[in-house]
Formats: C-alpha cells, structure tokens, sequence
C-alpha cells in the first residue's frame, strides 16, 4: 500500500512555489500578495491563518491578515474587500470561513473580485470549473487532485465515487475528476447504499465529516482512497476513513493528519501565484 505523504507533497510543492515566485520577482519585479481577512476570535480560524501566513511568508509572497473583532459591521468588511480588489499590489484576497452569523457569507464570497478569488468560491469561479474554463479552484479539492494524479497519472476512464458534495469539497472535486474523464458518482446523506456505491470505485474521496465512515469492506481492491474529512474523537483526531483496516485494502491511501490538509495551504499558494499571473497578461 502507498501511503500518500501530503506533508512531503506539499513541502515538494512549496518548493516549486518558491522557484516560481524567485523568476516572478526577477520577471516583473514585485511578488504575488495574498491578503487574508479574519473576523473573531475561533481558535481553529486562528490555527489555520498563522498556518498560511507562515507558508506563504516561506514561499516568498508578501502576505498580510487584516484582524476584525467578531462584531465588526459586515458594510466595513465589505469596503475593505473593494479597498483590496483595487489595490494592485494585492493578488489574491480570502475571508476566512466561517463567519459571524450577522455577516452574509454569500455576500462576502460575491464582493470578492473573481480574479482574486484564491478560494475558488465565487459563483463565477464555480461556473467556470464546471464549464471546464481557466478559474480558481479550492484549495482542498486541488490537493486531492494533485495527490490522486501523482499517483496514477491517467485517470481517463476511472470510476471515481465523492462521497459528501459540499461546495466546499465535494462539487468542485467532482468537476475535477470529470475533467479528467472519470466516471463521476456522488454520494450523499440521502444515498440508498453507500457501500455499494464505493465497491464500484478505482477512487474514493471521503469529505463528509463522520469518523471512519468508510470501512475495509466498501473498499475495492487496489483503490485510491483519499481521506478529507478531520474528525475529533476520543482517540484523537481521524478521518472519514478507517485508515488502519482499509490501508490493508487499498492501493494508495492518505493519512489523517498529515494527508490532505498540508496540501490545502499549498494549494492556496499556488492559486495566489495563478491569480498574480493572470493580472500580468
Ligand atoms: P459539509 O458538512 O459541508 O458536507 C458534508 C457532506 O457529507 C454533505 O454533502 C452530506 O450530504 C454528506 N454526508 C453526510 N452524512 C453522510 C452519510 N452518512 N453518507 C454519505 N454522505 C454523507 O462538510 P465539508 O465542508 O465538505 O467537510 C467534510 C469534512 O472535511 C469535514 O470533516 C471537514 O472538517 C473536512 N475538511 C477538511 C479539509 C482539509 O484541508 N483536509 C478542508 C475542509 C474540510
């Protein structure tokens, strides 16, 4: 079984980040700038931006988080969003989720220029990945993306099951396999049976949130199991997979930790480095 090392796919890839940005630099003297903007106090939230402020520190992006207290006024975020679309020296803007609940996610995601939308939410950006054109894709989904390719190059062809269609995960991960000629099922809280359905799969990606949802049994022999989910439990923290029987099971499979989510901030660094490099044609 290979176990699929994010946390050294992503290093690999921040390294090709850092190339990238050293000739962008030489190119057009001035580096790609990532601008985050966190509203409250969540621990997690927190967690998650020191997280890519150091990452995009280390790759060489001038990057900058805007703090708001959890009460700010959604019109004062809204203005520093219009402020930071016109800024040139800004390439990419992300609001981190979730929000305060008086604050109009959808709004928010929306007042973003699509250009720099290095999240991949927009409704423009979700438009043009399904209509298979050049957009931001989230983050999450491309790390599976990147890692599932590293492992089998030629996807044309593969049955591929998502189970969980979040905006978030599991839609754009659809489109991504889809453009690659998978043949694409989504699974869901309402499918009738679900085993059934990932018995089918050369690959599975979990992004559901439900501990070790997906046991030895569902799993076809030699499949690419990519594991989204993070889970607190008793025991620590665990994906939606059983990672210990199904590692016996599959051909490739992802850890949690240490999976999926090193390579969704090294995704976010790729999507800042596209967006910059789009705004310079
Ligand atoms: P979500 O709650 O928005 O969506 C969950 C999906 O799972 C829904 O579409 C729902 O229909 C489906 N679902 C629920 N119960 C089901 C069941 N019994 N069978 C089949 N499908 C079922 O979640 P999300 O935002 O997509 O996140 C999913 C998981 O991924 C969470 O554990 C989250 O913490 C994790 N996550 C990880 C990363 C990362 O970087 N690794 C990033 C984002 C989210």
């Amino acid at each position: 079984m290979i176990l699929i090392d994010g946390k050294k796919e992503a290093a690999e890839l921040r390294e090709t980040l850092k190339y990238e940005v050293s000739e962008l630099k030489e190119k057009f003297n001035k580096v790609p700038g990532l601008t985050v903007i966190l509203i409250g106090e969540m621990a997690p939230s927190q967690i998650y931006v020191r997280n890519k402020e150091k990452s995009a520190n280390e790759v060489g992006l001038k990057s900058e988080v805007i703090r708001y207290p959890e009460a700010i006024e959604e019109k004062i975020v809204l203005e520093k969003i219009k402020e930071l679309n016109n800024d040139e020296n800004v390439s990419g803007i992300l609001v981190q989720l979730p929000l305060p609940k008086h604050i109009d996610k959808q709004k928010v995601i929306e007042a973003i220029l699509p250009e720099k939308d290095v999240d991949g939410f927009h409704p423009m950006n979700v438009g043009n990945l399904s209509s298979g054109y050049e957009s931001s894709v989230p983050c999450t989904p491309l790390g599976c993306y990147l890692l599932i390719k590293k492992i089998e190059p030629n996807l044309s062809g593969k049955k591929a099951v998502m189970i969980g269609r979040s905006n978030l995960n599991g839609k754009p991960m659809t489109q991504l396999l889809l453009k690659e000629n998978c043949t694409v099922t989504i699974t869901h809280s309402k499918t009738k049976d679900l085993k059934a359905e990932c018995l089918e799969a050369d690959i599975i990606v979990a992004a559901v949130g439900i501990p070790e949802l997906v046991k030895a049994d569902w799993v076809k022999k030699d499949a690419i199991v990519i594991d989204v989910g993070i889970n607190k439990t008793e025991k620590g923290i665990v994906g939606d997979v059983d990672f210990k029987e199904v590692s016996k099971i599959a051909k490739a499979l992802t850890p949690v930790p240490g999976g999926v989510g090193p390579m969704t901030i090294a995704c976010l660094l790729k999507n800042t480095i596209e967006c910059f490099k789009r705004s310079q044609r």
